[in-house]
């Protein structure tokens, strides 16, 4: 029987969403018993938030002052020592996740299952690799436990109905020195959250420059969406670089995704695979974004825009 222990991913005393979806893939794995764990300087709201995530048995807390700021290298050794007697850790395939379940498969001596779309039974799971364009089975021995990432924009949130029992855990173990916080650079904005949004408004290389972004930041307003980019537009310093969707950027599965000014390449496409309805704003009948999009609108986004958006009332 497999006991899953799930890593929660949380910022500014919130948990984030991620985390519910690690606990569906975890409970894919129909487990004995999901544990989430929370490590922070002071869990309790995060945790508290965790408990009711659907399917939680207990969460555990570590409350360390180190814990103040998510780095892996410190968070790492900690759940390596809290994962004993467990068959499985999770985490979410963020930059969170990606970062801290190396170190924790390191410390544990085995291979990392990165990236989990599907679970086919205990120590079986699927993943995509060609940027997407192929889905590859893994194996991971089942004598050793299991560390792996989840692709959170393959699995649904998991519901918030339930009331886990709050543990705390002392967790005793030496913490390195070598790596400390020095500062957290975020770009603040009112939008929703690219990763976690429901309406995305992407824009491409066809925006031509930072300046012009200003008509896709106001048009995802106007319908209250997030705001993504292509890489190109990231490169050509139209938009920072959180705003990056695809192999190299966020995976994301918006209901609504609308790609403008953006060619479709398969770099691209393999950050929007999940998502809902795709709509594509492009003046070349021919571009590639064309043949996944379910909407297809070839023109002028500079007058397409401004249509849509005096459309809307
Ligand atoms: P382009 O391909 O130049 O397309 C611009 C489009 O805008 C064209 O189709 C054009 O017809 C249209 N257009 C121009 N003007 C207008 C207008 N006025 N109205 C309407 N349409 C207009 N790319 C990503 O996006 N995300 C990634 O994570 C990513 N990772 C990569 C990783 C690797 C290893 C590599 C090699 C590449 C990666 N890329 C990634 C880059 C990817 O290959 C493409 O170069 C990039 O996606 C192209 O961006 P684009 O569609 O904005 O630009």
């Amino acid at each position: 029987m497999s006991n899953i222990l799930v890593i929660a991913e949380h910022l500014d005393g919130k948990l984030n969403g991620a985390t519910a979806r690690a606990v569906s893939a975890a409970a894919a794995v129909k487990p004995e018993s999901i544990d989430v764990l929370v490590l922070s300087d002071a869990p309790d709201a995060v945790a508290a938030e965790a408990a009711k995530i659907d399917g939680v048995s207990k969460v555990l807390t570590v409350a360390r002052a180190e814990n103040a700021h998510p780095l892996a290298a410190v968070l790492a050794p900690q759940v390596a020592k809290a994962a004993a007697g467990y068959t499985h850790v999770f985490a979410p395939s963020t930059t969170f996740g990606k970062d801290l379940a190396p170190r924790v498969a390191a410390l544990l001596g085995v291979g990392q299952v990165s990236d989990v779309i599907t679970v086919e039974s205990s120590h079986v799971f699927t993943r995509p690799i060609y940027a997407g364009n192929a889905i590859i089975t893994v194996e991971a021995p089942a004598s050793q436990m299991v560390v792996a990432t989840i692709r959170t924009a393959s699995w649904p949130a998991a519901g918030s109905s339930g009331s886990a029992p709050i543990e705390a855990l002392a967790v005793d173990v030496a913490l390195p020195s070598h790596t400390r916080f020095v500062e957290l650079k975020q770009g603040k904005s009112d939008r929703p959250d690219l990763q976690g949004a429901a309406k995305v408004v992407s824009g491409g290389r066809g925006v031509g420059s930072k300046e012009n972004f200003d008509i896709i930041y106001k048009f995802a307003d106007r319908i209250g969406a997030a705001v993504g980019a292509s890489r190109a537009a990231v490169d050509a310093g139209y938009v920072p670089n959180e705003l990056q969707v695809g192999q190299t950027g966020k995976i994301i599965a918006p209901e609504l995704y609308m790609a403008v000014g953006i060619s479709g390449a398969i770099q691209h496409l393999t950050g929007i695979k999940d998502a809902g309805t795709i709509v594509a704003i492009n003046k070349d009948g021919e571009a590639p974004i064309f043949e996944i999009a379910d909407i297809g609108l070839v023109g002028d986004l500079f007058k397409i825009l401004p249509e849509l958006e005096a459309a809307l009332g």
